[in-house]
């Protein structure tokens, strides 16, 4: 996880424009200009940032996953790694 953060950081600084994922850069509009994807990509990105769907079940999505799992495990205390 800390690896692809830092991956994905660097690639935000360079795709920092809003309405394209804040991950992979992709356009979140549709050749209409309507507003197509968009998910929150927290814990990744800053509050205006949208990431596409794909990034969302890639990246996001076991980010938050992970992070539950280690409440559980915290609050558990059980001491079992990941
Ligand atoms: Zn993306």
């Amino acid at each position: 996880m800390e690896a692809n953060y830092e991956k994905t950081k660097e690639r935000m600084s360079k795709d920092e424009e809003y309405g394209n994922c804040c991950f992979c850069g992709v356009s979140l509009f549709d050749p209409n200009g309507i507003w197509h994807f968009g998910h929150n990509p927290a814990p990744y990105g800053d509050d205006d940032d949208r990431c596409c769907n794909e990034c969302n079940e890639v990246i996001v999505v076991p980010t938050r996953f992970q992070q539950m799992r280690d409440l559980i495990n915290a609050a558990n205390d059980n001491g079992e790694e990941e």
